[in-house]
């Protein structure tokens, strides 16, 4: 775990979170008992072990991450291959310009017919045709004329061998790591997969998630609700986030803040091998869920955490190692609470690194105010490009904790590891994007 000591040693991409963490669990860092971002960081990580790996068509692999090497099944290319229209040719019969030669055959792309040139001869061929045997230079239609005998082409530039040609082999040799795991396969490395020959890709299994709303209150979205209802927006946004960040998300519903009701879909939810509450774990009345989950052999590791908002966040693994998040039932708590640590457990049982999202640094468009709160800060922003090109992030205007609008204005989270501290316009501050995926390693 890096210890941030102070902005000028974080490494590039790394976010320095809380101005200064205690580093390892058990430890809190305030008299109020809260673990600090990176002590839970470091608990998930630990707790976050790969899954199994299934194997699926290549075509279909955007967003999964490699689980084996994928190797070059041949030479690539798999034979000397001409890199322009034009003519293949003997180098040295061209070695002067301008000289006519015979014409004898055409050959385009994909054409498996063998050739073979003698002293004297071109052959007219196509980008991505095989070159005939004899030849080793191909001299671009553009560099060659007509001759008022169609079975003759004067070529007009002087040619060296290897020119416009590919050899064999020369990207990549038979047997080649040309992906190696694990990493995220984008549109590229698909490109990669399947130059490669491979029609399937070893992958790791999608983790399953199961993700529930609790409270009384909620009505789903679109249904009848009553007076003292509320639509659940946590329920579709976590569902949509973890698709994104590469869980197989199963939501449960909402459901209602009575034992037997939560127990019983608890046990459910219990399948997965992550498993996400939202709301009902502060001091209220109704907040069943801690207890719930404890009788049903989940270990409480951490219940409160050194931040805002996202305090009443609380995690535990469950009777088979299941990574349980209890987060808070506040629209932006949630969100960030998911966006770091739920986002890491995923990462884990997904097979890469599971630590807390790399961000990146952009200029303040305005001044932050302070706050009285010292607990680090996540605050929902816009990551837009200034004039210049360079990075700039706008505080979106929000509510605070409670208002999902001011979540839905942005597109980043702002990270103010100083809580509360002012900051003025042109600071360069840490930034989450929301949804970006981070393909790579
Ligand atoms: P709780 O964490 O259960 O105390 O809930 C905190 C606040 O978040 C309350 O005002 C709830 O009504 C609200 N809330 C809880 N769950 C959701 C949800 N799934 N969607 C929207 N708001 C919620
Ligand atoms: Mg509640």
């Amino acid at each position: 775990m890096v210890r941030h000591t102070g902005r000028k040693r974080v490494p590039r991409g790394m976010v320095m979170y809380s101005s200064n963490p205690v580093q390892y669990p058990g430890h809190s860092d305030d008299s109020a008992g809260l673990t600090s971002i990176e002590a839970l960081a470091a608990l998930v990580a630990a707790d976050a072990r790969p899954g199994g790996v299934v194997r699926v068509a290549t075509g279909e692999a955007c967003g999964r991450v490699l689980a084996e090497a994928v190797q070059a099944n041949a030479d690539y290319p798999p034979f000397d291959k001409a890199m322009m229209d034009g003519y293949a040719v003997r180098a040295a019969d061209a070695a002067t310009a301008p000289v006519e030669l015979v014409v004898v055959e055409e050959r385009a792309a994909g054409d498996d017919r063998p050739a073979r040139l003698a002293a004297g001869q071109a052959l007219r061929i196509n980008t991505g045709a095989p070159m005939p045997e004899g030849a080793d230079a191909v001299v671009m239609i553009e560099r060659t004329a007509p001759t008022r005998d169609a079975s003759r082409v004067r070529i007009m530039a002087a040619a060296k061998p290897g020119q416009n040609v590919a050899p064999r082999g020369g990207v990549c040799r038979l047997g080649e790591a040309v992906l190696s795991p694990p990493m995220r396969l984008g549109p590229a490395q698909i490109a990669a997969a399947a130059a490669a020959g491979s029609g399937e890709v070893v992958v790791y299994a999608r983790p399953r998630l199961a993700l529930a709303s609790t409270g009384d209150e909620l009505a789903p979205a679109g249904a009848a609700r009553s007076f003292s209802q509320i639509y659940d927006s946590n329920g579709p946004s976590l569902t949509a986030l973890g698709r994104l960040l590469g869980a197989d998300v199963t939501f449960m519903g909402c459901i209602r803040d009575e034992e037997a009701a939560l127990r019983e879909r608890m046990i459910q939810a219990l399948d997965a091998e992550i498993v996400v509450t939202i709301g009902g774990m502060a001091m209220g009345t109704r907040d069943l869920v801690p207890c719930v989950l404890r009788s049903l052999g989940v270990t409480w590791k951490v219940h409160g955490v050194n931040m805002r908002p996202g305090r009443p966040i609380g995690y535990g693994v469950g009777p088979r190692g299941q990574l349980v998040f209890g987060l808070p039932g506040n629209p932006v708590s949630c969100f960030v609470g998911f966006l770091l640590f739920v986002h890491m457990a995923i990462d884990g049982l997904s097979g890469l690194a599971a630590r807390l999202p790399r961000g990146i640094r952009a200029r303040l468009t305005r001044p932050t105010k302070a706050v009285r709160d010292p607990r680090p800060a996540f605050e929902p922003a816009r990551l837009t490009w200034a004039s210049d090109g360079t990075a700039v992030v706008e505080p979106a205007a929000w509510g605070g904790s409670g208002d999902p609008f001011g979540l839905g204005r942005a597109n980043a989270l702002l990270v103010r590891p100083e809580g509360g501290a002012a900051q003025a316009e042109g600071t360069l501050m840490d930034v989450l994007p929301i949804d970006a995926i981070w393909f790579g390693p």
